[in-house]
């Protein structure tokens, strides 16, 4: 059963071959077999979780299922969930017991899906590794000895292990596409501003996304349609219906133009990376598109403008946690100035009090101008190169990571070189555009994302590109050894 697809679970659900109890008791006995290896889930719940698929076999029964009922899915643990801990990957939140439910967690609920747990993190979702996790490092299915990627490994991990068919994530410089590539796995960064943030707790506010992680494009059409949509509660959520995203998913590719950035393929990408890459524009070629250079001029400062604007906004959006109002407060406080210095300073690990700094030093009276407004204007530059480019081409592709995962502890003291891991995703959010990462091949024995970048809300045409790929080749189809 674990090997189906979300599709195929959903189809096996509506014939009555098996139930969402039974298919949510499979999953929850992997998690139990696997996960303490993999550690990929921060909360099971498992009592929540068999308590929805009863209802969902109950709503399967009565006729007016949908195909995201009586699925199994992992949580990212920045979603906020009523009753369940909410960590973010932090000692600062966990205790935290959220009092409500997230627009995402909400709408996924309304659907029918089964929560069986909250994942593993990044430390409020900065990291690239999931070394940055109060709760210890997730092991990467395929090598165990190395990383997932991050911020969103646990989610990645626990879909490439196949001990749920999708999950969460929420990717704010790749955090979604990252791990999905060191995986295997397929992973979806929606159009900023498609999915609510509402409930998502804040890293960079004008970066972050929530998306899915699935097995198959399929599989995240139907993940995409039960998440998006607008939300008043969300100033940023925009008022634009949602498509339907499975509609267009068979559309042949004859005449797709594909961009290449000549930027993408230079200095720094591993070559075994560049040949999968090469061999999937190849089998797109067969599929009928054309590849059309092109070029995105600003790219190298895409690293640079990201590591202001981000940290500037992650100073300001946690500064809430302050030991009065959320989370870890420091015991025996002398006071307030003493209760603040330390639940902070005990409760935030190292990655996170860097990027305070570097943002609190980016908005200081005299350097906002330097740091903070400089990048905002490189910000639009890079945006527009993109926009240039959708004028000529319909999608634009390339490697999502310069190498495979890398093993645990690499980059860990070198934050400099784990930055620049994420060198080919961060441009799609400070531009806002939708993208994906998609199984391509193998280098090494280790599985390498191909990236797929669309223009702002052209989700159904990502979906489209990645399906006729995934109908052509069976890279999405494979599983890692010991999880098989
Ligand atoms: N790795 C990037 C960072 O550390 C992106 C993280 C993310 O997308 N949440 O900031």
């Amino acid at each position: 059963m674990h090997q189906k697809t979300l599709v195929e679970l959903s189809a096996g659900m509506l014939q009555g071959s098996f139930s969402s109890e039974e298919l949510t008791r499979a999953c929850l006995a992997r998690i139990s077999q696997y996960d303490g290896e993999l550690n990929s889930f921060v909360t099971v719940v498992e009592a929540q979780a068999l308590a929805a698929a009863k209802a969902a076999d109950a709503r399967i029964k009565a006729g007016n299922a949908g195909p995201l009922t009586g699925i199994p899915f992992a949580h990212k643990d920045i979603f906020c969930t009523r009753g369940v801990k909410t960590s973010c990957g932090s000692m600062m939140l966990d205790n935290f017991i959220s009092p409500y439910d997230a627009t995402v967690t909400e709408k996924l609920l309304e659907a029918g899906a089964v929560m069986v747990g909250k994942t593993n993190m990044d430390e409020f979702a900065m990291g690239s590794s999931n070394e940055t996790s109060f709760y210890g490092a997730v092991k990467n299915p395929w090598d165990a000895a190395r990383v997932p990627g991050g911020s969103s490994g646990g989610s990645a991990a626990a879909v490439a292990a196949r001990l749920v068919p999708a999950g969460t994530g929420t990717d704010t410089g790749g955090s979604i596409r990252q791990p999905a590539a060191l995986c295997g796995i397929t992973g979806l960064k929606p159009t900023y501003g498609r999915v609510s943030r509402y409930g998502m707790i804040a890293f960079a506010s004008s970066l972050d996304q929530g998306g899915t992680f699935t097995r198959t494009a399929a599989d995240a059409a139907v993940m995409l349609g039960a998440m998006a949509g607008f939300d008043r509660r969300d100033s940023t959520s925009v008022d634009r219906p949602v498509d339907d995203y499975r509609r267009d998913l068979d559309v042949p590719l004859q005449g797709l133009k594909i961009g290449l950035p000549k930027e993408y393929f230079g200095e720094g990408l591993d070559a075994g990376v560049a040949a999968v890459i090469e061999a999937a524009l190849t089998e797109y070629r067969k599929l009928g598109a054309t590849i059309i250079d092109i070029t995105l001029p600003h790219t190298h400062l895409s690293v640079p403008a990201y590591y202001v604007v981000a940290p500037a906004e992650c100073s300001s959006n946690l500064s809430r946690f302050d030991g009065v109002r959320f989370g870890y407060r420091a015991r025996d406080p002398k006071d307030l100035e003493d209760l603040y210095t330390r639940s902070r300073g005990e409760g935030f690990g190292d990655e996170v009090k860097r990027r305070i700094l570097i943002g609190t030093y980016a908005l200081s009276a005299g350097y906002y101008d330097a740091y903070y407004l400089q990048a905002q204007k490189v910000r639009r530059l890079i945006r527009d190169d993109f926009l240039q480019a959708f004028e000529q081409v319909d999608v634009i592709m390339g490697p999502t990571t310069p190498s495979v995962a890398f093993k645990l502890g690499e980059k860990a003291d070198d934050p400099v070189s784990m930055y620049l891991s994420d060198i080919y995703t961060i441009a799609v959010n400070l531009a806002g555009l939708p993208a994906m990462s998609i199984p391509a091949g193998f280098s090494a024995d280790l599985p390498v994302g191909l990236h797929i970048t669309g223009n702002h809300f052209a989700e159904a045409k990502l979906l489209n590109v990645a399906h006729r790929f995934q109908q052509a080749t069976d890279w999405h189809a494979r599983s890692p050894q010991g999880f098989a």
